[in-house]
């Protein structure tokens, strides 16, 4: 069994074939998918399509870093009351975006600080988005060692030194379609990290691997980035599925 753990399959871009791609990443031995939440918009179809596949779907809650705007407190009062009455498996996805616009830093690193208190209080692991931004975040994560705040940089992208340092203060890495990529740094650095700290992640519909590049990613393209991983570290297909899955069922369910 493999598992997506990073999949907007509740977004418009699969309105008119959910049902059959849910089918295929199932087909495809991927049988259990977490749902990261975007913003407030995105709460219903979100829980929408968890209660009609309870089994497969895993949902989170958070406030992503691209739509902290003005309107951020509000935003997160109803993200927290949402994590305090439903049933949620982490928090995100949350964190920090200096690449696409800078205006909103300062409420970008409050709604990361808040939401990242609430997951330690709530003893639940963090989701983190990170675009030019791992040192940062890495620095306010510092502040909070030791509190048994843990989780994962999805879509994880960084040098050796950021991947160590996120391992250290007791993180997971992401590894999706970014390491099919053929100006990839990832078949470099994975090797150092090691397969005890990597999941697996489409963050479908975005970031499709190879051969699919450019189209719509989907979760039963996990494996197409299992063999890649395989073939990146040296090992067995079937211990990449085997490893990875431990280590995300170790992320979302067991407590340090
Ligand atoms: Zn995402």
């Amino acid at each position: 069994m493999f598992i997506d753990t990073h999949t907007h399959l509740y977004l418009e871009d699969f309105e008119e074939d959910r049902d059959a791609m849910v089918s295929r990443a199932v087909d495809a031995g991927v049988q259990r998918m977490y749902l990261p939440n975007v913003d407030v918009e995105t709460i219903s179809s979100l829980k929408a399509l968890w209660e009609s596949y309870p089994e497969q779907m895993y949902p989170m809650m958070g406030l992503h870093p691209c739509s902290v705007t003005a309107n951020a407190d509000a935003d997160l009062e109803r993200i927290i009351f949402e994590l305090e009455t439903g049933t949620y498996y982490a928090v995100g996805e949350i964190g920090l975006d200096f690449y696409w616009d800078k205006t909103w830093i300062q409420e970008q690193e409050r709604a990361f600080k808040r939401q990242t208190e609430w997951a330690i209080v709530h003893d639940l692991p963090i989701v983190i988005h990170s675009r030019d931004a791992m040192d940062r975040l890495l620095e306010i994560l510092e502040d909070y060692r030791g509190s048994g705040v843990r989780g994962v940089f999805h879509c994880f992208t960084g040098t050796l030194p950021q991947g160590m340092a996120a391992i250290d203060l007791g993180f997971k890495l992401g590894i999706g379609g970014v390491v099919t990529f053929k100006n990839s740094t990832l078949p470099q650095v994975l090797p150092e990290l090691g397969l005890q700290h990597l999941v697996l992640e489409t963050d479908a519909p975005y970031l499709a691997p190879v051969p699919y590049r450019g189209k719509r990613n989907e979760s039963s393209y996990i494996p197409v980035i299992a063999h890649k991983l395989a073939e990146v570290l040296g090992l067995p297909l079937e211990e990449i599925e085997r490893v990875t899955t431990k280590n995300a069922m170790e992320l979302f369910h067991v407590a340090n």
